[in-house]
Order: C-alpha cells, then sequence, then structure tokens
C-alpha cells in the first residue's frame, strides 16, 4: 500500500465559475486558472500522482499547453487514474478538505462525493469531502482564494 498528499491553492476572481469536486457552486467569484481551476480536484489529483510515484500535475499538464485550457479537471482525473491503473495500483479512499471562509459548502458535499466517486470509478463511500474555514485568518480566511488538500490511499492491484 501508498499513501498519496495534494495540496493546492487558487485566487478567486470575478467572471469565473466557481467549480469545486466537478460540481459548479453558485457564488459572485470563481477560481482564477488555466484549466476551471478545481482545487479540489487538483489536490486529488497530486495526490494520486504521489501515491504511484509518478510526479505532479504540472508535469503530466503542463499550464501553457493550449490543450488544456479551461478543460474540466475531471478529465485530468480521469486519466490520471489511468496513470495509477498503468502503473499497478487501484485507489483505496480519498480524503479531501476544503479550506473556505465562503461559500458554505456543506450543502454541496454529497454532489461532489458522488461526482468524484464517479470519476475515480470507485464507491462513493471511499470518498470523504470536508470543508473548513480558518476563522479569517490568511488568504482563505480573506476571501482572496480557496485551497484544498487530499490525502489517498492505494493498494497494488491483485
Ligand atoms: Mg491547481
Amino acid at each position: 500500500m501508498r499513501v498519496g498528499l495534494g495540496y493546492d491553492a487558487h485566487r478567486l476572481v470575478a467572471g469565473r465559475p466557481l467549480i469545486l469536486g466537478g460540481v459548479e457552486i453558485p457564488y459572485h467569484l470563481g477560481l482564477q486558472g488555466h484549466s476551471d481551476a478545481d482545487v479540489l480536484a487538483h489536490a486529488i489529483a497530486d495526490a494520486l500522482l504521489g501515491a504511484v510515484g509518478a510526479g505532479d500535475l504540472g508535469q503530466h499538464f503542463p499550464d501553457r499547453d493550449p490543450a488544456y485550457k479551461g478543460i474540466s479537471s475531471l478529465i485530468l482525473l480521469n486519466k490520471i487514474m489511468t496513470i495509477v491503473r498503468e502503473r499497478g495500483y487501484h485507489l483505496i479512499n480519498v480524503d479531501a478538505t476544503v479550506v473556505a471562509q465562503a461559500p458554505k459548502l456543506k450543502p454541496y458535499i454529497s454532489q461532489m462525493v458522488a461526482t468524484l466517486a464517479q470519476t475515480l470509478r470507485i464507491s462513493p463511500e471511499a470518498v470523504n469531502i470536508k470543508a473548513t474555514t480558518t476563522e479569517k485568518m490568511g488568504f482563505t480566511g480573506t476571501g482572496e482564494g480557496l485551497a484544498a488538500y487530499a490525502v489517498v490511499l492505494v493498494d497494488q492491484a491483485g
């Protein structure tokens, strides 16, 4: 068995949709980035790549590559699951935390779990998503941006 850790942060800006875990969340700001800037999907992606010793997200999907401009991060996650499988591993579980002062994410957590589980090809029971604030401290606390942490466990495929 192997574990992987992922972390990501993106700036909140006007004129962008807010996509977290593949789910569009109604909010007056969205995350800035080359792809859809889904900070939660990116943290999970890096955790998966870390667990199988395959580098990081930017190495596989460079943010200067026009092919990935505006791309759904679920497509990237799907490609990464192929890498995980090619390396001889299967995913056991994901645990992640989104750090956001606002908006309140609780109403969308179950939809994020369902969406991510489908993309990661595992049971929703194996995907846990949490949300927390930083009590108004730091860049997530002031609303400058959002961050996400993820841990995954993989096992060698039968
Ligand atoms: Mg990112």
